[in-house]
C-alpha cells in the first residue's frame, strides 16, 4: 500500500497531501480567443473578463516569480489565446529573467504566430504546442468557425524556423467531425517533423454539452493509427509526470503521444498548478475552488502572505479529477478562462 504523507506535517513548497509537488505552472494570460471551436465556446464568444480584473504584467510576473521561488521549473503560457495578449513578448522576457530561469512553453492556436515566433524565441520562449484538430480546411472552418487553417500552417512553419522546437501539435478527436482522419493528421505531422499528441475531449466546454459516451477514447485513436503504422510504446518510466503515453512510429525516431485524460487519468503523477488571467490559483483543471491572489496582492500583501495562499491552495488538491464519479461537477469556469 502506498504510504501517504502525514497531513498534519505540511512540507514547505507547493506540495499536496498525496505527496505530489507542483513544478509545472500553467498561466492563462487572457481568456479571449480569436477562434470559436465548437467544443470550447459558443459562436458568439463568452463574456470576457473586464480588463480591470486581469493581472497586469507586473502583477503576473510577481506571482510567477513566487511560484518559481517555491519550486516551479516550467511555465506554460496559455489562455484563451495567449497571442492576443499584446504584451506577450515582454511577459516572456520577464519570465526568462527570473532566477532560476524556468523553461518557458506556450500553448497556442497558431493564428498570428507567424508574425511573432522569432520575437518570442528571442525573448526566451523555449517551445510551443500548436492546437490543430484537422488538416482539412473545410472541417477546420466548421470546427473553429473561422477560415484560418492557412494561418495556423504558417504559424507552425514559423515556429519551426525560429527554433521553438520540438514543435508539438495537440489534437482533439471528435465523433462524426474529425475522428475518421486522425491518421491523416499524423501523416501530415510526420512529414513536417511536428510531434503530434491526441488528447481525449474533457468536460470543460462552456456549453456543458460533453458526453462521455460520445468521446473518442485513447484506445480508439491507437487502434486507428495502428492500421497504418506500427506503434511501439515507449517505456512508462520515461514518462515521469508527462501526461502522454508515447509511441515510436514504425520504429522511430518519430513519436506520437496519446493523452487519456478521461479514460486513464494521470492525476497520481500530476505536477501542475494554474494561475488564471484574473489572478486565481487553481490546483486542478477540474477544481471547483480557487484561491484569489489578485485581491490580497492589490491590498499590499507581502510575498510571504501570497506564498502562504498559494501553498494552501495546493495543499487541498484532491487525489484525482473525479470525472466519472457520481458526484462530479463540471467547473463553472470554461477551459478558455482556466487555461488549457
Ligand atoms: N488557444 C490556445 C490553443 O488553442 O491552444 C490555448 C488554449 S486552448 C483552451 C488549449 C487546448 O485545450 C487546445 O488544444 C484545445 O483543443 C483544448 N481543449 C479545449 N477544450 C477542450 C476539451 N473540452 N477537451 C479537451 N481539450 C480541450
Amino acid at each position: 500500500m502506498t504510504r501517504l504523507p502525514d497531513p498534519s506535517v505540511r512540507p514547505a513548497g507547493l506540495a499536496d497531501q498525496f505527496g505530489r509537488v507542483a513544478r509545472d505552472l500553467r498561466v492563462s494570460v487572457t481568456d479571449r480567443c480569436n477562434l470559436r471551436c465548437t467544443y470550447c465556446m459558443p459562436a458568439e464568444g463568452l463574456p470576457w473578463m473586464p480588463r480591470a480584473e486581469m493581472l497586469t504584467d507586473e502583477e503576473m510576473l510577481r506571482i510567477i516569480g513566487l511560484f518559481v521561488r517555491d519550486g516551479v521549473t516550467q511555465v506554460r503560457l496559455t489562455g484563451g489565446e495567449p497571442l492576443l495578449r499584446r504584451s506577450l513578448v515582454d511577459l516572456v522576457a520577464g519570465i526568462a529573467a527570473l532566477e532560476p530561469r524556468p523553461k518557458i512553453a506556450m500553448t497556442t492556436n497558431g493564428v498570428g504566430l507567424e508574425r511573432v515566433a522569432r520575437g518570442l524565441k528571442e525573448a526566451g520562449l523555449d517551445r510551443v504546442n500548436v492546437s490543430l484538430d484537422t488538416i482539412d480546411s473545410q472541417t477546420f472552418t466548421q470546427l473553429t468557425r473561422r477560415d484560418r487553417l492557412a494561418d495556423v500552417e504558417a504559424g507552425l512553419r514559423a515556429a519551426s524556423d525560429a527554433g521553438l522546437t520540438p514543435v508539438k501539435v495537440n489534437a482533439v478527436a471528435m465523433r462524426g467531425i474529425n475522428d475518421d482522419s486522425v491518421a491523416d493528421v499524423l501523416a501530415w505531422c510526420l512529414e513536417r517533423g511536428y510531434e503530434l499528441r491526441f488528447i481525449e475531449q474533457m468536460p470543460l466546454d462552456a456549453q456543458h454539452a460533453w458526453d462521455r459516451s460520445d468521446m473518442i477514447t485513447a484506445d480508439e485513436i491507437r487502434s486507428q493509427l495502428s492500421d497504418r503504422w506500427e506503434l511501439t510504446p515507449l517505456p512508462a518510466a520515461d514518462r515521469g509526470s508527462a501526461p502522454a503515453e508515447r509511441f515510436l512510429v514504425d520504429g522511430g525516431p518519430a513519436t506520437v503521444g496519446i493523452i487519456a485524460s478521461v479514460s486513464a487519468p494521470f492525476c497520481a503523477a500530476c505536477d501542475r498548478t494554474r494561475l488564471t488571467a484574473d489572478g486565481q490559483v487553481r490546483n486542478c483543471l477540474f477544481s471547483n475552488t480557487e484561491t484569489d491572489l489578485r485581491g490580497p496582492l492589490r491590498e499590499g500583501a507581502t510575498d510571504e502572505e501570497l506564498l502562504a495562499l498559494m501553498r494552501g491552495e495546493m495543499w487541498r488538491k484532491r487525489r484525482g479529477h473525479g470525472i466519472g464519479d457520481p458526484d462530479f461537477v463540471q467547473p463553472d469556469r470554461p477551459m478558455s478562462a482556466i487555461g488549457g
